[in-house]
Parts: C-alpha cells; structure tokens; sequence
C-alpha cells in the first residue's frame, strides 16, 4: 500500500512520544563511571529531523550529555572515509555478537577477531586504524571534525567524564592489550584506548544526535548544512552495522518491537536511521541491564510505532 505521512503528523507524534514517555520509570544511570552516575536521572528530550533539514524536538533536547558509545558510529565511519569500508570488514569484522559492549570473551569467541566497529573492542580497533598513524592530534582532530561534520556542530568535550572514565576504564585496557596480542590494534595502543575514551566523553545533544542520524538516513548528505559528507555506500554499510548490533546482546528485541537500526550509549543517548526517511535520537539516563536507556527506547518506539515506519514494513510510505 502507497501512503503518505505529513510534517505536521510526525511533530505532532514526537510530541506525543514525548508526552507518553516522559512519566516512565525504571532503569539506572550508568553507575560505572562516576561521572555518569550523578547526572540528573530526570533528564528527558526527543529530537527526529528529515532530509529536508527540519527538526522537531521536545524536552532537554540542548542539554550536553555523554555520547559515549553512540561515537562508535561515526568513528567507523571515519575508517570507512579514511580506507574504504572494505577495509574495516577485513580488520575489525561486521558480526553481531550477541554478548555485553564490553565482553573480553566474545574476542575470545570470535577466533581473536573484534567483531564489530560498534562493541568497544572493535571501536578501539577502529580509534587505531585512523589516520595519520602515530599522530594523536591529528587523529582526534579526524575524529572530531568528522563528528562536526554529520551534525553541523561541533561535539565539546566534557572533561570531567573524560577523567572519570580514563581513571576507571581497566576493563577496556584488558581488551585493548588482548586485541594487540591477536595483531588488532593497528597504531599505539595507550594513543588508541586513550582516543576511544575520550571520544566516548565528547558532550553532544538529542538535537545534534538527530542531525547526524539524518545525515546517515539520507545517504550522507547532512540536510542541515546542505553538505555531502560521505558516500551513500558508507551509510548504507554503517546502517547495516547499527541494525546488526546497536543494542549489543538485545539488538534482535530491539529490531523486533521497534522496526528501527538504533545505536545506543551509556550516557543515556539513542540514535536511530530510517534509510531516506528521517533521524532520530533521544536521550535520557537511566539504563537497563544491557546499558540502553530505558526511556529513550520507549520515546523512539512510539515514534516509530505511531507512524508507522519500521524498516520491515510493506507499505510504501511518502513524507510530504
Ligand atoms: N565508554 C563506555 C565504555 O567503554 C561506553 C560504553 C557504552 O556506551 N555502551 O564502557
């Protein structure tokens, strides 16, 4: 079936998403990073923009959370840029691996393989294949203007987080030194960890989350600056990245009740592509037990839902 959905139904669905979701309870902020732990847990806000650069967003959509793992997506990206995405095939992998964001076994399982660009083994993996090697300036400058690049604004870097994680990060240093005895990390270690983390503590907002998942939807063209910033096969890859495992071990409950490739972060952020639809993100703190917010999942759920608009759906739908 052919329809046709408007501009104005789908603010007025954010808005109701919005409204549905802001009383929903459950969850805890990420306790690991002491940062992390005291944000205000109330924070809430929801943002979707289209391909035509419009965007629609309601609640604590300016306030600067953790990107955290969400900077996975666009640093694998930048490797793709950088070498060809054939290359973070070969070097990292593009699998699921249906266990924890940060599981030193599913390396082990994987035949010493980091799986994904998108589970922390493979995005530190990833943070070593940038270019120029052995400049870690440069590279984060890389990093950084890449992220500027999809959203149209620059990410800041919240120093606090960044020290909270790099003082308690021993688990990402096992798999950091375990990657680099199977010959995965592909520039200095310490530089490649440290570039991982501190990318992982850049402050971006529901509203630039929704630009850059726009920027990915529409083939990477970033509909805000009216930019061409990446070929449309590199989102048509990193797509398929974000749907194969956004939501580490829940990815396939996730792709089942929402319809949507997401990709979300401790710090509370969900990012979600519909190839040549729309981008959207949400935010809020609180996780469950597999590190993803409990609010946002429901607030782009109910986006998604009322629409409409699941990736697997037949109807063939206009936005106008
Ligand atoms: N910086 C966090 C970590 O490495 C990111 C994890 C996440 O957002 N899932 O543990």
């Amino acid at each position: 079936m052919k329809r046709s959905i408007t501009k104005d139904q789908i603010k007025a669905t954010v808005e109701e998403a919005y409204n549905e979701c802001k009383g929903i309870e459950g969850g805890v902020n990420a306790h690991y990073i002491p940062y992390l732990a005291n944000v205000d847990s109330n924070l809430f806000g929801i943002s979707v923009t289209l391909p035509t650069g419009e965007t629609f967003g309601f609640g604590d959509t300016e306030y600067r959370f953790g990107i955290e793992s969400v900077s996975k997506v666009p640093t694998a990206i930048l490797a793709m840029r950088q070498l060809g995405p054939q290359a973070v095939l070969k070097q990292i992998g593009a699998d699921a691996t249906g266990l924890p964001f940060n599981s030193i076994f599913a390396i082990l399982l994987e035949n010493d393989h980091p799986s994904t660009p998108l589970v922390n083994a493979g995005a530190i993996s990833a943070c070593s294949m940038i270019t120029p090697k052995g400049d870690a300036d440069s590279k984060w400058k890389a990093i950084t203007d890449n992220i500027t690049d999809m959203c149209g604004s620059a990410p800041l870097l919240i120093d606090e987080l960044y020290k909270s994680e790099s003082e308690t990060n021993f688990n990402n240093r096992a798999i950091a030194w375990l990657l680099k005895n199977y010959n995965r990390i592909y520039d200095d270690v310490a530089m490649s960890l440290d570039l991982y983390t501190r990318q992982c503590s850049l402050g971006i907002t529901t509203s630039q989350l929704a630009v850059m998942a726009a920027t990915i939807a529409s083939g990477g063209y970033n509909p805000l600056t009216k930019r061409q910033i990446f070929d449309k096969d590199i989102s048509a890859k990193v797509t398929s990245l974000i749907a194969t495992v956004g939501f580490y071990e829940h990815t396939g409950d996730w792709l089942y009740t929402s319809g949507i490739p997401a990709k979300s972060g401790v710090g509370g952020g969900v990012l979600g592509v519909l190839p040549g639809k729309l981008g959207i993100a949400a935010f809020a703190p609180p996780l469950d037990d597999a590190g993803n917010s409990v609010k946002a999942q429901a607030a782009v759920k109910s986006v998604i839902s009322r629409l409409g608009l699941g990736i697997f759906e037949s109807d063939e739908v206009e936005i106008v």
